[in-house]
């Protein structure tokens, strides 16, 4: 009788009949409430971005910030843009939250400069941003609407945007480097990709993967492929940022390896708009050190 059999299945062939683990059936029930949560999220504003500051080593002083997404899920509380970034690119929801990303951090941006900090923000992008095809268009609209310079704006991109190779995608890369974006490759090291895009693609500063600045300060290898990337990159005219940066001890040595930037816990968590503006305004009025 078949449903003798599935029932026999369900207890002695967990590995085969996936359908019937409990825990599967969880998940695959959270993904799909999620995917309708999703769906409404950015109608009922329940996103917002916080702020990482990135220390520039030559100045000493905070130049740039990275903005990065948050989800407040009325039901579920805090939701990690690790676990919905990758539902939303898969279900094409990208394309207006990253947008959305896009506009809110540029109009909370030009904000601190109308309060005389002019810091550059970095947004992260998908690659589906990129293949999208009218990237550079709504980048200029809100660049116009915000009145934010593009010198003001550096997109973070992976490998896997530029491993796409579409035609779409190289192309709204180079029109971005000619309105004066910076490009970012964020989570070097951890790619697939040849190296031979260094060369041809605009980039300008790569980010040390926080998978090898956790080794510091004893991990040999770390450290070796640290120096290497910065070597690279300086080579190559780009600048590096190191992420991750959770103790004095890697700040230390990754200064002394001639890193540009310094991003990380050490320095702060990511925070909001309004404690960014209150520390820059702080340091400002005690000129002290950009540290926060
Ligand atoms: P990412 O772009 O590599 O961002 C850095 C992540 O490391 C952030 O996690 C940040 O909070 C965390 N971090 C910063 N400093 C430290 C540190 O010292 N120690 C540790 N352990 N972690 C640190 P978050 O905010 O959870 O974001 C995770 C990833 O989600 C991001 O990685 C990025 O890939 C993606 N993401 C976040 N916001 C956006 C967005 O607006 N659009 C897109 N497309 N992706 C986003
Ligand atoms: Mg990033
Ligand atoms: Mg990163
Ligand atoms: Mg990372």
């Amino acid at each position: 009788h078949a449903d003798t059999a599935m029932y026999h299945a369900k207890y002695l062939g967990r590995d085969n009949i996936q359908f019937y683990s409990p825990s599967l059936t969880h998940q695959a029930m959270r993904r799909l409430n999620m995917e309708t949560a999703l769906r409404r999220a950015l109608e009922a504003q329940e996103f917002y971005l916080v702020y990482q500051p990135q220390l520039d080593l030559s100045t000493g002083r905070i130049l740039s910030v990275e903005a990065l997404i948050r989800w407040a899920h009325p039901q579920q509380g805090m939701i990690s843009p690790m676990e919905f970034i990758p539902l939303a690119e898969s279900n094409g929801l990208i394309i207006p939250i990253g947008e959305w990303v896009l506009r809110t951090a540029c109009r909370e941006v030009a904000h601190w400069h109308a309060r005389g900090h002019p810091l550059r923000v970095a947004v992260n992008l998908s690659p589906a941003q990129f293949r999208h095809g009218v990237l550079t268009d709504i980048v200029r609209d809100i660049l116009q609407d915000t009145g934010l310079k593009a010198a003001h704006l550096e997109m973070e991109i992976t490998e896997s945007t530029l491993m796409d190779e579409s035609a779409t995608t190289l192309q709204t890369l180079r029109e971005l480097h000619e309105m004066g974006l910076k490009i970012s490759l964020d989570d070097f090291g951890t790619g697939y990709s040849s190296m031979s895009y260094l060369k041809r693609l605009p980039l300008h500063n790569l980010k040390v993967d926080r998978s090898f600045v956790s080794g510091l300060p004893h991990d040999t290898e770390s450290l070796a492929i640290i120096k290497a990337i910065i070597s690279l990159g300086e080579s190559l005219g780009f600048t590096v940022t190191a992420e991750g940066v959770e103790t004095l001890a890697q700040a230390e040595i990754l200064k002394q390896q001639s890193c540009h930037a310094l991003q990380g816990y050490y320095f702060s968590q990511p925070v909001s708009s309004d404690r960014i503006l209150a520390l820059l305004d702080k340091h400002k009025k005690n000129d002290g050190p950009a540290s926060i």
